[in-house]
């Protein structure tokens, strides 16, 4: 899979996207990730990719010329199954989402900064709009960096244990059940002991019930979307 990511701000994803599993899948050639600065795609002396907002709002807005032309260069080479923009008032991201974009050949994440992008990039260049949840970051890059790094986790072969990935919180649309490692008994607290019985069986079962309880107490409308897909 090859994720390109269009942004302004240098530093900002180099970071989140240069540890742990994700740069261990991008040294393995799992993925591939490319990230370009808007500014070369400018053709503004002064390497300018925004500008006022008609109509005399405060702040600044993001033009269409630069990411166009970005697209048009990462299009000319090859296609894309999604050109992707990040956005508060976009479709709140989840794991489904993730799992969707991770079986996608090439996708573009296109970061906005400012006020936001000229609305003509919304209406004729994005594919999608991604929120990853109900606040405001000042760019996005922290949240392409989010997405990015929640579909390489998904990716055959970004984790060693393969069913680990599969087992985390929302596959399925339960949470994770809780768990425990060495020592047993730590000032007094013990682990449930079914997880020291060795039964494999007994395990699973446990770890089934207790990811329904917790769902039910914390998310019981991850549930709900449980029983509408068995439906
Ligand atoms: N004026 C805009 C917010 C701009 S924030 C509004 O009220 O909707 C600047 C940029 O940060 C956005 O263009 C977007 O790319 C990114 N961003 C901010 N919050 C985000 C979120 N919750 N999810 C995804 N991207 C976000």
């Amino acid at each position: 899979m090859r994720i390109d990511i269009l942004r302004v701000l240098p530093e900002l994803l180099e970071g989140p996207l240069g540890h742990s599993i994700v740069k261990r899948a991008r040294e393995k050639g799992t993925v591939e990730i490319f990230i370009h600065n808007l500014r070369d795609f400018s053709t503004d002396k002064h390497r300018r990719v925004d500008d006022y907002p008609f109509g005399g709002e405060a702040g600044m807005v993001m033009c269409i010329e630069p990411i166009e032309r970005a697209l048009d260069h990462l299009q000319s080479k090859r296609s894309y199954d999604e050109v992707i923009f990040t956005t508060p008032d976009g479709l709140t991201y989840n794991q489904q989402e993730a799992n969707r974009l991770s079986t996608l050949e090439n996708i573009i994440i296109l970061c906005g900064h400012y006020k936001g992008v000229d609305q003509r990039v919304r209406d004729h260049l994005v594919t999608r709009e991604i929120s990853i949840g109900d606040y405001v970051l000042s760019g996005g890059e922290l949240a392409a960096a989010v997405i990015a790094d929640s579909i390489v986790r998904v990716l055959p072969g970004s984790i060693s244990d393969e069913t680990s990935a599969l087992s985390d919180s929302f596959q399925d649309n339960l949470l994770s059940p809780p768990v425990y490692t060495r020592p047993a008994e730590y000032k007094g607290w013990g682990v449930p002991p079914v997880l020291l019985s060795g039964h494999k069986a007994r395990i699973e079962e446990w770890r089934h019930e207790q990811a329904l309880e917790k769902t039910r107490m914390r998310r019981p409308d991850l549930l709900d979307r449980l029983e509408e897909s068995e439906d």
